[in-house]
């Protein structure tokens, strides 16, 4: 099952040659979506040859132009290559009255419908869920209401030993139990599911976007134990007193939450663009945590 991450665009605020502004593809089990649609977003889909006409939905994390100014672009350019399915757009409350006046002021019309949703500014909340995974918001601390991202597959089922539950007589809610990994009381004898199941399933993966923050409580609990973490480190600890004025992280503190958080991995991303070299941010967001690499346009991640 495919579950995989394309950074489209890694820096902070302004575009350069290098690293464009914020967005990222995801196809998690044959569904697409977009994070964030920087300026030109549509290019860098064309450029790593990802298809935006398919695209199921879009998560805007908030307002600020590197995040959202793609946005009517892209939307543009889906209308003019004819979409007609329908597409759902999560971000902040202000997102429809903008989009509303865009297409106003450019007397545009879409080709196709557009289902809007505002996230929670108050708590993490899943607000997506399909058969195999999930989408929670995750309200983070920036300087205007911002929210991240985790996208998780659900647990998956335990496969259960038909014939040996068929001899035993195993009952139909005690059989769903085992395959759900719980361990169930029988007539006084606990059943456990290694017991009673073939092999244990794969372990089920996950992705947190931290969007724009400073480290905060919420999204470290939102990221216990994920599989990939990518996180605001817009910063060096040189710059620490910059990073908190602007609401931002550093590449330390990135590390610290990864590790708190219990992350295996850790991408380091909307770099800023006054940093030639980001070999020092690494190094020190690894002195924290053990696997940390720094996001680059283009970078495909498989989970
Ligand atoms: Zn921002």
């Amino acid at each position: 099952m495919t579950f995989e991450v394309v950074f489209l665009g890694t820096g902070a605020a302004v575009p350069s040659l290098q690293r464009g502004t914020t967005s990222q593809f995801v196809d998690i089990h044959g569904q697409t979506f977009l994070i964030d649609a920087g300026e030109g977003v549509q290019l860098a889909l064309r450029k790593n040859k990802r298809r935006f006409q398919r695209l199921k939905g879009i998560f805007i994390s908030h307002m600020h132009g590197d995040h959202v100014l793609g946005l009517p672009g892209l939307l543009s350019t889906m209308s003019l290559l004819g979409r007609t399915d329908s597409l759902d757009i999560w971000g902040p409350p202000d997102l429809g009255a903008w989009l509303q006046q865009t297409w106003k002021a450019i007397q545009a019309h879409l080709s196709f419908e557009i289902r809007l949703h505002s996230w929670s500014e108050e708590r993490t909340e899943i607000f997506h869920e399909v058969k195999h995974f999930r989408f929670a918001s995750i309200p983070v601390k920036h300087r205007i209401p911002c929210c991240g991202l985790r996208i998780e597959e659900h647990s998956l089922p335990w496969k259960l030993n038909g014939q040996k539950a068929k001899e035993a007589g195993l009952p139909f809610d005690v059989r769903q139990a085992l395959k759900r990994g719980e361990t169930v009381e029988l007539g006084g004898e606990l059943l456990q599911p290694e017991m009673w199941c073939t092999s244990p399933p794969r372990p089920s993966r996950s992705y947190v976007y931290s969007a724009d923050t400073r480290p905060c409580e919420n999204l470290r609990l939102a990221s216990k134990g994920a599989t990939l973490l990518y996180h605001d480190a817009t910063f060096n600890e040189a710059d620490a007193t910059r990073a908190k004025s602007t609401y931002h992280s550093t590449a330390k503190e990135a590390g610290r939450l990864a590790r708190q958080a219990g992350v295996e991995t850790l991408v380091l991303g909307h770099v800023s663009l006054r940093y030639k070299d980001l070999e020092p941010l690494r190094l020190e967001a690894s002195k924290e945590h053990e696997n940390v690499l720094i996001a680059e346009d283009g970078l495909l991640w498989r989970l």
